[in-house]
């Protein structure tokens, strides 16, 4: 067998949950791989961070939501390989976090109920953690 040549891509999302159990959803904007595409808040974890750590940064860079380390729960992996890479993501949820989320990279934002999460069409890595949260919401 020969090794697969794709590197591996770690990424970390989290299912921000507001008080009426609703799921925020951020749309990839134009110029991004898979834009328009509806995913999970996060981002790639940077040498020296953990998954949980990476969630605190990009939530402050990307929505200027404020959150802690010890609010996030992991709940599952997504694990999908795309053409030219192989993405790991875990993804945690969170239910504390302070400030109003806002569209500081120019993406749309939606408070969505976990049900309705399937209108939207997602990246192929992000739609297996839907059954997940529904379960759990
Ligand atoms: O968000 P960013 O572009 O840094 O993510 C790198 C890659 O990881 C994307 O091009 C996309 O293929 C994948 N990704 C994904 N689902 C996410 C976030 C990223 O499939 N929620």
């Amino acid at each position: 067998m020969t090794a697969d040549a794709r590197r591996l891509l770690l990424v970390a999302a989290v299912a921000l949950v507001d008080a009426d159990g609703r799921v925020l959803l951020a749309q990839r904007p134009e110029g991004k791989a898979l834009a328009g595409l509806w995913e999970f808040p996060g981002g790639k974890v940077e040498s020296g961070e953990t998954p949980e750590q990476t969630i605190v940064r990009e939530l402050r860079e990307e929505i200027g939501v404020e959150t802690k380390v010890d609010c996030l729960a992991p709940l599952t992996f997504a694990s999908h390989t795309y053409d030219d890479f192989h993405l790991l993501m875990p993804l945690f949820v969170c239910r504390r976090f302070w400030g109003v989320p806002q569209p500081l990279e120019g993406q749309a934002l939606k408070w969505v109920r976990p049900i309705q999460m399937r209108d939207y069409p997602m990246p192929p890595a992000d739609l297996p953690l839907v059954p997940h949260l529904i379960d759990l919401l």
